[in-house]
Formats: structure tokens, C-alpha cells, sequence
């Protein structure tokens, strides 16, 4: 598998409150041999980032009390996970709420619905990144 061998020790971290939505993103990452850590509110995923460390962060920006914008202001702030880049996954739409996310410190922002060709090479770029 093309690329398989490169992403085969990574993990990427999920947060992501719909259950739709955490199954295709988990089943893509699995598929490209990429092991997945899974949270469905920000809180525990901040919880999952500092303890695991993983290689990349897909955050959800509309979750249940705190926001992945918030969420991410978080992460970003804290040596312990700064360095995890963060790629936003949302429905968003409008330019304004891009410039929001960036500002909040993602690496990255993919809209839904994406296409499958457009998230795995997002992710595979970041991975790529520490190599
Ligand atoms: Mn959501």
C-alpha cells in the first residue's frame, strides 16, 4: 500500500461529537494503517492530547459545551501539545469563520462534506511533516 509503511507508527487523535462522522474519519485513518484515539467533547480530547501525544489532532469545531476554537486556543497554549498540529474539520462555510480557526491556532481546515482524495492528503502532509 503506497504510503502505508511511512504513517504505519502514527496516531491521530478524533475529536468529533457525531458518531456519523467519527466512524468515516476513524475508517479512513484505519484504512491508511494510521491508529486512531477517539473523543467525543473537547474536554476529554485535551485530557487524550496531553497524556498521548498523538502525531495529529482532527477536531470537530461545533462540540457539545466547549468548542473546538476553544479547544484548540488550549492546546495551542500548552507546551505540552502546541507542537500537535490541528487540522479543523467543519461545516462552516463562511470566510469569516475560516479566519477563526486559523487565528485559533489550526494548522489546517477542511470543510464538510470533504472529499475522501482531499482529507487523506491533508493528513498525510502533517504526518509526513515529522519525518
Ligand atoms: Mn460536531
Amino acid at each position: 500500500m503506497k504510503g502505508g509503511v511511512r504513517v504505519k507508527d502514527t496516531t491521530v487523535l478524533i475529536i468529533e461529537d457525531n458518531m456519523v462522522n467519527l466512524k468515516l474519519v476513524r475508517g479512513i485513518l484505519r484504512r491508511l494503517g494510521i491508529k486512531t484515539l477517539e473523543a467525543t467533547d473537547a474536554e476529554t480530547g485535551i485530557v487524550i492530547a496531553r497524556e498521548r501525544k498523538p502525531d495529529l489532532i482532527i477536531m470537530d469545531i461545533e462540540l457539545p459545551n466547549m468548542d473546538g476554537i476553544k479547544a484548540t486556543k488550549i492546546l495551542k497554549n500548552d507546551e505540552v501539545t502546541r507542537h500537535i498540529p490541528i487540522v479543523a474539520v467543519t461545516a462552516f462555510a463562511m470566510n469569516g469563520d475560516r479566519e477563526t480557526i486559523l487565528a485559533a491556532g489550526c494548522d489546517e481546515y477542511i470543510s464538510k462534506p470533504f472529499k475522501l482524495k482531499e482529507f487523506t492528503e491533508t493528513v498525510k502532509k502533517f504526518l509526513d511533516r515529522k519525518d
